[in-house]
């Protein structure tokens, strides 16, 4: 097989890694009820139509089932989370709920195998952030820190409303809700966890959290190059203004002395988060009617 065979395959997998046949649906006697049924699964109770005799494969099933490694596996999960972010992500969104591990659940276990390397690796020492005259702000991350899953999952909350507002007239998954809009930011915090445990390896890695935000979202709204690259970047300013933005309140409780002048300080983010919103969403708009035209 040649390479450009192989990157075939790669993409026809990306965007469809499993058929479904109802080709060797056998008529089964449910061992379980007694039930006559044509299928694989009992529609009375439930039980599979593969139960028989208990062999050395259906011990091996049984631990596969305890280690929670069936076809939706943790494994297959992050699999298809590093090689077709975007594609997975969509499913999720338009109803395939049996091709990955519940999105929540992914995250709260990559939080878990998060946790464990990084107290491998020894890099978890400089949990402490010290902010010197800011006793809430420092409070405020250095929890984040310690708490890989909520913290990655706030961080990229934030995300939610730029992509709502500049997504929303994208050629695929047009018109997403708030809530998928949440979702997909779940998901995201997986992923992210991952690429800041890769970061420990090598510093340049860090590189992959903006690769990845442009792949998965070039893949779950159908933008070309151009127009995902400038609604990740007014994206990541809108991000940037509102950590900014919930930063400068912080001090504001911390800081008896500048009241004022941090009071005013809040005004240019709130600025600058409102002037993108805005003109990022005319212009999807317009773009978006001129297409359908
Ligand atoms: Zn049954």
């Amino acid at each position: 097989m040649n390479l450009r065979e192989a990157v075939a395959r790669f993409r026809t997998w990306q965007k469809k890694p499993r058929q479904y046949s109802d080709q060797n649906l056998g008529s089964h006697c449910c061992a379980n009820c007694g039930h006559e049924y044509t299928g694989n699964f009992c529609p009375v109770c439930g039980q599979s139509g593969n139960e028989g005799r208990i062999t050395w494969r259906s011990v091996g099933r049984s631990i596969l089932n305890v280690l929670n490694m069936d076809s939706r596996s943790l494994p297959i999960t992050l699999w298809q989370l590093l090689w077709r972010p975007g594609y997975l992500i969509g499913e999720f969104i338009n109803g395939r709920r049996r091709v990955c591990q519940p999105p929540l659940n992914t995250l709260f276990a990559v939080a878990v195998i998060y946790v464990i390397i990084i107290n491998i690796l020894g890099s978890g020492s400089d949990a402490n952030v010290t902010i010197q005259g800011a006793p809430v702000l420092e409070y405020v991350s250095g929890w984040l820190k310690n708490h890989p899953a909520w913290g990655m999952m706030s961080v990229t909350m934030i995300m939610i409303i730029p992509t709502w507002i500049l997504f929303h007239f994208a050629p695929i998954n047009t018109r997403h809700s708030l809530p998928e809009s949440a979702f997909i930011q779940i998901f995201m915090s997986s992923l992210m966890l991952i690429c800041v445990l890769l970061s420990h390896l090598s510093e340049w890695l860090v590189m992959l959290i903006p690769l990845y935000y442009y792949i998965t979202y070039r893949q779950l709204f159908g933008y070309k190059f151009w127009g995902t690259l400038w609604r990740l970047i007014a994206s990541a300013i809108v991000w940037f203004s509102i950590l900014t933005f919930i930063a400068l309140i912080m001090f504001l409780f911390d800081d008896g002395n500048n009241r004022i002048s941090l009071f005013i300080g809040c005004m240019f983010p709130l600025i600058i988060i409102s002037v993108t919103l805005v003109l990022g969403y005319l212009i999807s708009r317009k773009t978006s009617k001129t297409i359908t035209k």
